[in-house]
């Protein structure tokens, strides 16, 4: 409501110069001399949020994760600096503590900052981390919320993280402790038993230590796996499996990180909702939980 008046959003044919509607927007001033923790989404641009690209546009210096794809830097404002911060060949990756030093000496040279990472910056990104680095230093800061592999990337492979059919909850996994190791200090019988659909972040190295963990734990080794590997880009591509031979098609199939990987029958939906194939002319599947048919038989 606005102004007392109802908004429809279902109205059409949009009003002349909606398309501008963006440039109305109260968008907030990037100050100099502050950092915006920034999601850039998965990858595809198209995901960018308003503040996102409004932080691109005015950014002084953009210090950008190895996650954030080219797409999405090329709306970075042509004056600003593009500095990498992440992983790249095989050298070591930069300290965090040096990255937020950076981030930390940019913002006190003046600099309006961006500090993009891909996803979300707050899921498995150490953007927490890095906000609490600058709360330290003094150094006012913005967060910007993006979309996280684990809910926008299964989307585009046509997999909602929740079904009403399937499951009330959802947990979020990493599979990588900060130094590298499986994380077995996870309480794995609470999350093989209480979580019918698990999605893992950075897994894909663990993944048959974790298969067997949550076997172990009582869950199917039939119980459908999907990975979705650079979700959301040009070159997305889906493997579809089950618990029991994960790590073993993985390794088949040559399949690599990134990949977002999520277990549970919500991966049977994939089937009846794989938009992305439907546009390259897959046919979808009618139904592909057999509720229907399950209702009509009761
Ligand atoms: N902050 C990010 C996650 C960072 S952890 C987010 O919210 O999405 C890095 C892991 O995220 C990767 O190892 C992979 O598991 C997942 N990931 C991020 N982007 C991805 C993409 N485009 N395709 C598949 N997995 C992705």
């Amino acid at each position: 409501m606005k102004d007392g008046k109802v908004i429809s959003l279902g109205r059409s044919p949009a009003p002349e110069g909606a398309v501008e509607a963006a440039s109305c927007l109260a968008l907030p001033d990037f100050e100099p001399g502050w950092v915006w923790l920034v999601g850039a989404g998965p990858g595809d641009p198209g995901l960018l949020t308003l503040h996102a690209l409004n932080a691109l546009r005015k950014a002084d210096v953009v210090v950008y994760d190895a996650l954030v794809d080219e797409a999405v830097l090329q709306f970075a404002n042509p004056r600003a600096t593009l500095e990498y911060s992440g992983k790249r060949g095989g050298k070591p990756s930069p300290k965090q503590r040096d990255i937020s030093a950076r981030l930390v000496e940019l913002a006190r040279a003046g600099k309006r900052v961006l500090r993009l990472k891909g996803g979300d910056p707050f899921v498995f990104g150490r953007g927490g981390e890095e906000a609490l680095a600058l709360v330290d230093a003094g150094i006012p800061f913005r967060l910007v919320p993006g979309v996280t592999a684990g809910i926008g990337g299964l989307g585009y492979a046509g997999i909602p993280v929740t079904h009403r059919d399937v499951n009330h909850a959802v947990t979020f996994v990493t599979g990588h402790m900060a130094g590298g190791a499986v994380p077995e200090n996870l309480d794995w019988p609470s999350i093989a038993k209480g979580s019918p659909v698990i999605v893992l972040y950075m897994a894909i190295s663990h993944l048959d230590a974790i298969s067997k963990l949550l076997i172990e734990n009582g869950r199917r080794a039939d119980e459908p796996v999907a990975l979705v590997r650079n979700a959301t880009l040009k070159n997305q591509s889906v493997l579809e499996t089950t618990l029991g031979s994960a790590a073993d098609d993985v390794t088949r199939a040559d399949f690599k990180a990134p990949a977002i990987i999520v277990i549970g029958d919500v991966v049977k939906l994939r089937e009846g909702l794989d938009w992305l194939g439907a546009l390259e002319g897959r046919i979808l599947k009618r139904d592909p939980l057999s509720v229907r048919s399950r209702q009509d038989a009761v």
